[in-house]
């Protein structure tokens, strides 16, 4: 099989993580599409003081969101406050465990620029193909230079991943509702109703 694996805070998640994984899965013949959420994402601050409930609800957020779609799954393996996950780790766990399958590690711009800055991220690239989309202020050619640096620098293999920009972020999702603004459209409609529901992201 071909796995995409698209990792993420998922604060809440929203539709430019769900664009990522349905053109990955479309435009590379991939099989499945993981979802990991991070439990103790170690290069962001989640800025949660109660780190386990932060982590349910958005366990539970990537689960409603992705639950209809066959080929979307939610997987646990970094979903856990009490120690780091780091994607080098990770990858290399899943290439031991499903040593007959490929995997390929989705992500926006702004990871693959900051990837130099991941622990061992050295490591990351013989275990995957990177897809990396495009993301609000880097440009085609900025993005491709990256990808030319990396593949020459490190032997990755990486390839332009061709989504819809879609600038939205985590951050805009949680500051609007701060605001009451309006998040129509830019989360699924069931994400929106567990927010509600569960009166995240008021208070910030
Ligand atoms: P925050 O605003 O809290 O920093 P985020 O929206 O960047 O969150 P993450 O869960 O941190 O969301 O992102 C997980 C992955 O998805 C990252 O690789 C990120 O680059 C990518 N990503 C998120 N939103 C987009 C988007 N709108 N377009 C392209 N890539 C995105």
């Amino acid at each position: 099989m071909k796995i995409g694996i698209m990792g993420g805070t998922f604060d809440p998640i929203h539709i430019g993580h769900l664009l990522l994984g349905e053109f990955a899965y479309e435009d590379f013949g991939l099989d499945e599409i993981w979802f990991l959420p991070n439990g103790n994402p170690p290069h962001k601050e989640t800025g949660e003081a109660d780190k386990e409930a932060a982590l349910a609800h958005r366990v539970e957020m990537v689960r409603i969101a992705v639950c209809d779609v066959p080929y979307f799954r939610l997987n646990l393996a970094e979903a856990d406050t009490k120690k780091h996950s780091y994607t080098y780790s990770t990858m290399r766990k899943f290439t031991r465990e499903y040593p007959e399958d490929e995997f390929f590690f989705i992500l926006g711009a702004d990871s693959l620029f900051s990837i130099e800055q991941w622990k061992f991220f050295r490591e990351i690239f013989p275990t995957c193909t990177i897809l990396a989309a495009m993301r609000d202020d880097k440009d085609a050619e900025e993005m491709k230079r990256q990808i030319r640096y990396l593949e020459n620098t490190y032997n990755a293999r990486i390839k332009l991943l061709q989504a819809p920009l879609v600038e939205i972020s985590s951050t805009t999702i949680r500051n609007r509702i701060a605001e009451n603004r309006s998040v129509r459209y830019m989360i699924p409609d069931i994400v929106e109703r567990y927010i509600k529901e569960h009166n995240l992201y008021r208070g910030q």
